[in-house]
């Protein structure tokens, strides 16, 4: 499992869950911050920081969500 970040950080990127990540595996990319699922360990630290409440536990995604975790692993394919 990973967590995901939604729709609210379109726009937003204010980025503090990059330095809190104790893994490392959230990049900038060019609509939002994406989370690389096969690295995170979900601690959760990302989650807690997020001041638009983008972060979601992949467990918790909606079906109307789910894309998000498609995106991150696409964002990460293709690098
Ligand atoms: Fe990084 Fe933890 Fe957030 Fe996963 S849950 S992206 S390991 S800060």
């Amino acid at each position: 499992m990973a967590f995901v970040i939604l729709d609210p950080c379109r726009g937003e990127k204010s980025g503090e869950c990059v330095s809190v990540c104790p893994v490392d595996c959230i990049e900038e990319g060019e609509d939002q911050f994406y989370i690389d699922p096969d690295i995170c360990i979900d601690c959760a630290a990302c989650q807690a920081v997020c001041p638009v409440d983008a972060i979601v536990e992949e467990y918790d995604l909606t079906s109307d969500q789910e894309k998000y975790l498609t995106l991150a692993e696409e964002f990460f394919a293709n690098r």
